[in-house]
């Protein structure tokens, strides 16, 4: 008999029968076919290509950013960032002009996929899944995610982490990591090595946890895709942009790591047994970095919607020499120095680097807010949406993928606290962090995109796989929303589907004979979420976890 696991301030005895979860979910950060599909047919991932030839595949749609944490809540939860409220890594602020910290799992509003689980009386086991700092209580156990500051406690319940041995939630980043450095060979060695230690503890913690603390959906993360593939994506995809210096005990490495990640596949399926459905997915996918950046605060300040001050250069100058070093914090700064927010109707800022947030200075909303509601917002939101949109660089290429009013792709109780109009760019342009002052200092719409090191960055289409005896083993399948998994798991799991869960059920990977057994059954009955309560700790912890997620290019 596995010991009791304690939940939601109760102990559930693991008196049931389940010895297996009849769902076993497997995330891949970052993951895409269009890297893991040609090394899967070249049988250099078995595991995978063993799932792909039993099972229904294809294109998981990301969340809009594709960026890690909105789009685990939006698996999490089945519903889009407005359901839930997580729209980045960092807080967004409608209301304010400065930041308001990092996001953690208290901005996740549920009920989560194992809210709904649990509360049918079934048992969940949660590994890395982000993001899951602060811990919610849960029936079953969680293993908290990269945004666990060093120290805390990272398992509910809190005795499981003596049974995890040397377990990293993430490895730390590394500086640096750029060809022209003289110690890149090392330290690319030394990363791709780290990450594949950190899958293999992954993998052997997650097949303990089974076998000691069954449940009937197991669900873990896998982080070293999105790691490698932001600083090796020339290495690894090629044929994308400039061809690195070849480097085969490098490329050695990162296939090695590729193949943790394969065999952590192949075990978790064996442990789960060939009653298990297998569900695996990631939450964005790759492509190669922006090759220029777009100055979205110039644009805004050459069409007279941003007040930028005259004689910046000069104004800093006299604030630096007239005033006493105390005064210098509250003065030096980008209101004062670049911006002048009384005249200013709009402005942009990074959520993620091809993902802008444009807010509107919307009177009654900001302190000094000066666009009127109704019409006068609207025009505002109008010319900003049409004049990007139809911008081309000098050659003509299209800029933005798309640029939309904050409702066109948004819904539900948290709408409000997204930007006015979000801004998705075109593969080939990026956005910089700190873009306000960076972008004003410049004069003209384009340069270079430069950023520490980063040879890939996030695309909006992510994968999906299903296989088990409910699938149909057809191949290749249609695309679907991130927000269909959590759904599909629930029917999976034989329980109705929520209806304020907006992606639709999988239901093309069903076998026939499983969809005429087993209908789709949905209800109305919501399940109260369990709100992560507690926060931060300190400003060192947060601080910390800012700094890890600066060194993935998360963060400004
Ligand atoms: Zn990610």
């Amino acid at each position: 008999m596995a010991p009791p696991c304690r939940a939601a301030g109760r102990t559930i005895e693991t008196t049931s029968l389940v010895t297996k979860p009849s769902v076993l979910m497997v995330g891949l950060d970052g993951a895409g076919w269009r890297l893991l599909e040609p090394w899967a047919r070249a049988k250099r991932l078995p595991h995978l290509a063993s799932l792909m030839e039993r099972g229904a595949w294809g294109a998981l749609r990301s969340t809009i950013p594709a960026l890690t944490l909105p789009a685990w809540s939006s698996f999490m939860t089945g519903r889009n960032p407005g359901g839930h409220g997580v729209y980045a890594f960092r807080r967004l602020a409608p209301d304010r002009y400065d930041g308001r910290g990092l996001a953690s799992a208290a901005d996740l509003h549920g009920p989560t996929l194992w809210d709904v689980i649990g509360a049918a009386g079934r048992r969940v086991g949660v590994v890395n899944v982000p993001p899951s700092y602060p811990l919610r209580p849960v029936n079953g156990f969680m293993v908290g995610c990269m945004l666990t500051p060093p120290g805390v406690a990272f398992t509910h319940p809190p005795e499981l982490t003596g049974e995890l041995g040397d377990y990293v939630i993430d490895t730390k980043t590394p500086r640096d990591l750029r060809p022209e450095n003289p110690v890149f060979r090392t330290r690319a060695l030394e990363y791709a090595a780290a990450l594949r230690r950190q899958t293999e503890r992954r993998t052997a913690a997650c097949v303990h946890l089974m076998r000691a603390h069954p449940v009937d959906a197991f669900c873990v993360v896998f982080y070293a895709p999105d790691r490698l593939q932001h600083y090796f994506w020339n290495r690894l995809q090629p044929e994308e942009g400039v061809r690195p210096e070849p480097d085969q005990e490098i490329d050695a490495a990162l296939a090695a790591t590729y193949a943790a990640v394969d065999d952590a596949i192949g075990a978790l399926v064996a442990e789960a047994g060939p009653q298990a459905n297998v569900v695996l997915l990631s939450d964005h996918g790759f492509t190669h970095s922006p090759r220029r950046s777009v100055r979205i605060n110039r644009w805004l300040a050459d069409a007279g919607l941003l007040a930028q001050r005259p004689l910046w250069t000069l104004r800093r100058k006299v604030i630096r020499k007239a005033l006493p070093k105390t005064w210098r914090a509250r003065y030096d700064t980008l209101d004062h120095i670049l911006v002048n927010r009384a005249r200013t109707q709009a402005w942009s800022d990074t959520i993620f680097t091809n993902t802008a947030a444009i807010w509107v200075h919307a009177a009654g909303r900001y302190p000094l807010g000066c666009v009127a509601p109704g019409a006068p917002y609207e025009a505002v939101r109008d010319r900003i949406k049409t004049g990007l949109e139809a911008l081309r660089d000098e050659g003509g290429a299209r800029v933005f993928r798309g640029v939309f009013r904050r409702e066109e792709i948004y819904s539900g109780p948290y709408v409000d606290a997204a930007p006015d109009l979000v801004a998705e760019c075109e593969p080939d342009f990026g956005i910089v962090y700190e873009s306000l002052r960076r972008d004003l200092r410049e004069r003209t719409l384009f340069g270079p995109f430069r950023e520490e090191g980063y040879t890939g960055t996030h695309d909006p289409e992510g994968l999906y796989l299903f296989a088990g005896p409910a699938i149909d083993a057809h191949g290749r399948d249609r695309e679907y929303p991130i927000e269909s998994i959590a759904p599909t798991v629930l029917h999976l799991l034989g329980l109705a589907v929520p209806r304020s869960m907006e992606g639709p059920v999988c239901a093309s990977v069903l076998r026939a004979d499983h969809r005429a057994a087993h209908p789709i059954e949905y209800t109305d009955v919501e399940t109260a979420g369990v709100e992560a309560t507690g926060e931060w700790g300190s400003a060192e912890a947060e601080a910390q976890i800012a700094e890890h997620l600066k060194g993935l290019g998360y963060m400004e």
